[in-house]
């Protein structure tokens, strides 16, 4: 691996805080421009590894190793498919890689665009061409076409007419701009829609559990459009193969780390930013927690981006540094959080009941634990459920969901491990691992976000106080377009 770090730069002009896709995009973007890097671009990230919330630490212990041994151990590792965790960009909607992966390409020389397919030249052989199915858990494996077609263990045939209706009709009408004689009101509250008050009290109990494992906590206070764009994408934007660079085994964020320090960023990883001051020469200070370089706790710079979501600065900098329509979305916009429970090497010891043709991005959904899974390319289950926002893994809440969680994974091992999960033991083999990870921001725009909230504005209160991802209403729908407007905007506002 090239080891292209320069810890000397204790003053660089830019500094950008978190390394995340946001963070990623405007390192590449900004480090063309050769004045900057002279004058020095470092980004922190708290993670051993980049990527961000897709990407979990490694399990491995690095207490006492330099950044040459933790990378190398990392990229080794994760090469050779150990312990590598999280879902890395595997369960995003291929349309979206693709134009994401577009903008990364396009800040890349004709070399670095080489250097980039070299990285990735053994791992073609990944791809799958597979369309991607949902199946739904209770006893039985229900695929979606049975789910759809008649009844089963989950719908009674007029149940999954109801439901095909959510899915199928109104999002879908909305998006046909011949059809102007829509009767949707497009402000409806979910709870309020005709469409959901004239159900009856056995069916509304029957759908809930299912909404909630795809949309989230609190839909019915949703917009009634907004839920059915949920449940519409469930069903329909998994359903192509992904570009292989983004399946997890892959290493995308090793290939873009490289090509960061070969130009001479300056990558500080397993160090997090836990406060920032403001100084008079209008110079920021950050206060650090270095995990392999502990004196070095402080750096200074110009310029200071954060690229993580807007609600985590508020613990770094005083909310009078926001400017007012952030501090309305950090104040009115509740997050979500997400619980994931990861279980490595799934195939060996998957129920017995496996239906024979299921592939890697698949989804599964246990309307009964309110939760969802899918399996990795590599192998790995991924089990989830949303709730609302927590940032401990002891709170009630998430002991909660972790419970839902080893209750749906139960289901769909085989028989001997189910039991010893249902016991609360973990399950008994070295070769597996199983970790529980809380994600504590999932979804920074819940779909009940107030329709006045518009952030656009990625300055903040102070000058040289920027930051980006995917907080900004005002810029797109979708959190990725977000993410690239916003990355762009700093970018400009610095050149
Ligand atoms: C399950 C799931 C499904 C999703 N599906 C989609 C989808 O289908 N389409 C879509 O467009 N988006 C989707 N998203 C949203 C997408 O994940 C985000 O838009 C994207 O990850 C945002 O990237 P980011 O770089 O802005 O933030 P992050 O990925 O959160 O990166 C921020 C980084 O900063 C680091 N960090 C945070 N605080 C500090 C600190 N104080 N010091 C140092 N480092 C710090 C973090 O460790 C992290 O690595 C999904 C998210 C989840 C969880």
């Amino acid at each position: 691996m090239d080891n292209h770090l320069n810890f000397e730069v204790t003053k660089p002009e830019i500094v950008i805080v978190g390394g995340g896709i946001s963070g990623l995009l405007l390192a590449l973007k900004i480090s063309k421009d050769p004045k900057k890097l002279a004058n020095g671009i470092v980004l922190i990230e708290k993670q051993p590894q980049l990527g961000g919330r897709f990407f979990f630490s490694s399990s491995a212990n690095f207490s006492g190793k330099n950044y040459e041994e933790i990378t190398n151990e990392l990229f080794e590792n994760s090469s050779k498919k150990i312990n590598l965790s999280g879902p890395g960009f595997e369960s995003m909607p291929s349309v979206t890689l693709e134009a994401l992966f577009r903008h990364f390409e396009s800040h890349l020389s004709e070399e670095e665009k080489n250097e980039f397919e070299e990285f990735f030249k053994n791992e073609n052989e990944n791809s799958n061409t597979n369309t991607h199915k949902s199946y739904f858990i209770k006893k039985e494996f229900v695929s979606d076409r049975e789910l759809f077609s008649g009844s089963s263990e989950i719908l009674t045939k007029k149940e999954s007419e109801i439901f095909r209706s959510f899915v199928e009709d109104f999002y879908q009408e909305k998006n046909n701009k011949e059809n102007n004689n829509s009767v949707l009101n497009e402000n409806i509250i979910f709870e309020k829609s005709q469409q959901w008050t004239e159900l009856s009290k056995a069916t509304k109990e029957t759908l809930s559990p299912i909404f909630t494992a795809i949309v989230g906590p609190n839909w019915e206070k949703s917009l009634f459009l907004n839920v059915c764009k949920s449940l519409w994408s469930f069903f329909h934007l998994q359903k192509k193969e992904i570009p292989g660079y983004f399946y997890r085994g892959m290493c995308l964020e090793f290939g873009i780390a490289k090509i960061l320090k070969k130009r001479g960023v300056v990558i500080r990883t397993l160090c997090e930013v836990i406060r920032v001051n403001h100084t008079k020469e209008s110079l920021f200070q950050l206060i650090l927690s270095d995990e392999v370089m502990p004196l070095n706790n402080s750096i200074h710079c110009k310029k200071l981006i954060f690229a993580i979501p807007l609600t985590k600065c508020l613990g770094l900098i005083a909310k009078e540094h926001f400017t007012p329509s952030q501090s309305r979305f950090v104040s009115k916009v509740r997050p979500v959080s997400l619980v994931v429970s990861e279980i490595s090497h799934f195939h060996s010891i998957k129920s017995e009941n496996w239906p024979e043709n299921v592939s890697s991005g698949d989804q599964f959904l246990f309307p009964v634990e309110r939760a969802q899974c899918f399996l990795t390319q590599d192998g790995r289950m991924l089990f989830s459920t949303k709730l609302d926002y927590e940032e401990s893994l002891q709170a009630p809440a998430v002991r909660e969901a972790v419970s839902r969680l080893r209750r749906a994974a139960a289901r769909v091992l085989k028989s001997e491990y189910a039991e010893e999960l249902k016991k609360g033991a973990r399950i008994p083999q070295n070769k597996i691992s199983e970790r529980i990870v809380l994600l504590p921001v999932a979804y920074t725009i819940p779909s009940d976000m107030p329709s006045n909230i518009e952030v656009k504005e990625t300055k903040m209160g102070i000058d040289g106080l920027y930051c980006c991802g995917d907080s900004f209403p005002g810029f797109a729908e979708e959190p990725w377009k977000m993410v690239v407007n916003s990355v762009y905007d700093v970018a400009m506002q610095l050149s």
